[in-house]
């Protein structure tokens, strides 16, 4: 039987909610058994930085992997459980291969093929890229604000943006309808759920759609909290419900969620499901197959109106619509120049002690070259004679031809490296041909990332969206979609601050 590790880890603030521990251990278990894999060792991680230097366990599994060579992989339950960046993630991916490990996550699909490799490094670094200019382009006033307890984004259901500089931006909205917002927290205490309390208010006429009730309820500014950027900070704001009673239902509605069975959520067959938002009405696009004149056909819909029905496939097709649609984009010129020129860099800074193993390896040689000289000076003298001569001399010269072939490896490899990376962003740069071809996870991962609010269609075109900072428009499309798309543009369906707060 395959023999596997698991990898587990929480950080302190997790472990606090009292999330993940045993659902990663769980989700690790049960993926081991499915798959056969024999579960040897488990390296569980608490409450460490995320720091790859600073875990203890981690380094205990290295070592473990190091002594134990029949080890066939490292199950974690996310590949973000064992590295937060790149440079961590590929120099572990190069020790586990060295050791011939495998990376196993339970949850996603890494596929281990070179192509799958190579695109889940390549969106690990464009992902963390896109992310880190985001934060420091935006955020800093933001977090500088936060943390001074100001709220400044828009007011949450229940409150009103003052809009004072300087100071507070948060106060509380009229009294009967804070009241009803109270109301939702004291009756999920009761013993409501979660579905009656949202009916309950809105018998009492406060409608809020049931995505929008389930954020309100994780939503901690109704405690007086401002949780953004991953800092926790107490607002200068009145909360609306008690902390004791708001962390209450919270816990109450995790371990509910919790019971419920895992199952895959991702239908290969409709990767666009939810991520195209009809425009009307700001609602993801459900799918489905039907049947009907003696076939079977798939399709994308609108839950809502209704409106919307199209064919998955064909030349009219919605992923049709959707591949053509990703033509009109392009990795930014400047960023792959950056890519390369950081990949360069980061592998010299790497690569340093590289130099010092050619100095060294080039002082041999020529240290093999003059003994050669010495040895034919003696023979010549005679003093030592021609059949030890010519075997002595014949000995350094193949130890010169092997280091001369080591010398050469180790100075090609900085070229390989530069070789590799430009075909692999070469690759990249078919985008609409990469969302073909790429497994259903790591495709909707993919277009997740390339339009983060979703892509906005109004069933015949799509709108503009918000994208990934590394793309943009091509000028063409751009010229022409002036031409055939309304002018008020798209409406995002909330703030999107909010959302990507939210989301955290
Ligand atoms: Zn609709």
């Amino acid at each position: 039987m395959n023999k596997v590790i698991l990898y587990l880890r929480v950080s302190s603030k997790e472990q606090v909610e009292g999330s993940s521990l045993e659902t990663q251990l769980d989700m690790c278990r049960r993926y081991a058994i499915d798959n056969g894999y024999d579960v040897v060792e488990v390296f569980t991680e608490k409450g460490e930085s995320a720091k790859t230097a600073d875990r203890t366990e981690l380094k205990f599994l290295l070592e473990y992997v190091a002594k134990n060579k029949d080890i066939f992989g490292v199950i974690v339950y996310k590949v973000d459980r064992l590295a937060r960046n790149t440079l961590d993630h590929a120099s572990l991916k190069m020790f586990f291969n060295k050791y011939n490990v495998r990376l196993i996550s339970a949850t996603e699909n890494l596929e281990d093929t070179s192509v799958g490799r190579l695109i889940e490094n390549q969106l690990a670094g464009f992902a963390q890229f896109d992310n880190d200019i985001r934060t420091e382009r935006s955020q800093n006033g933001m977090i500088a604000a936060m943390k001074a307890g100001r709220y400044v984004w828009k007011a949450p259901k229940g409150y009103v943006n003052t809009g004072g500089k300087g100071k507070s931006n948060l106060a509380l909205d009229k009294p009967e309808l804070v009241k009803k917002i109270h109301l939702i927290w004291e009756l999920i205490d009761t013993g409501y759920t979660q579905e009656e309390a949202r009916k309950e208010i809105a018998n009492r006429g406060l409608t809020i759609s049931k995505s929008q009730f389930n954020r309100m309820l994780r939503n901690k500014t109704y405690m007086g909290v401002i949780e953004k950027f991953g800092l926790s900070v107490i607002g200068d704001f009145k909360p609306i419900v008690e902390p004791e009673l708001f962390l209450r239902v919270l816990d109450k509605l995790d371990r509910k969620a919790k019971k419920i069975p895992i199952y895959r959520v991702n239908n290969p067959d409709f990767p666009l499901r939810n991520f195209i938002v009809h425009t009307t009405c700001n609602d993801g696009l459900t799918a489905s197959w039907s049947t009907g004149n003696g076939g079977k056909y798939a399709y994308y819909r609108c839950k809502r109106c209704k409106k919307i029905n199209y064919n998955k496939d064909g030349d009219e097709g919605l992923e049709t619509k959707f591949t053509n649609y990703l033509r009109n984009y392009h990795y930014k010129d400047e960023l792959k120049e950056l890519m390369l020129k950081a990949i360069e860099v980061n592998w010299e800074d790497r690569n340093k002690n590289n130099q010092k193993r050619v100095d060294e390896i080039e002082s041999e040689i020529s240290k093999l070259k003059i003994l050669n000289k010495e040895i034919v000076g003696k023979n010549l003298r005679n003093v030592i004679s021609d059949q030890l001569a010519k075997e002595m001399t014949t000995e350094n010269e193949q130890k010169i031809v092997e280091l001369e072939l080591k010398l050469h490896t180790q100075q090609s490899t900085l070229d390989d490296v530069m070789k590799v990376s430009e075909h692999s962003l070469s690759l990249l740069e078919d985008i609409s041909g990469v969302w073909s071809r790429i497994d259903i996870d790591i495709k909707k991962r993919f277009q997740n990332f390339l339009f983060p609010q979703r892509l906005p269609f109004d069933g015949a075109n799509f709108r503009t969206a918000q994208t990934a900072y590394c793309i943009s428009q091509n000028v063409i499309a751009l010229a022409q979609k002036s031409s055939n798309v309304p002018a008020e543009g798209f409406e995002p369906p909330t703030n999107r601050l909010e959302r990507e707060c939210s989301i955290r």
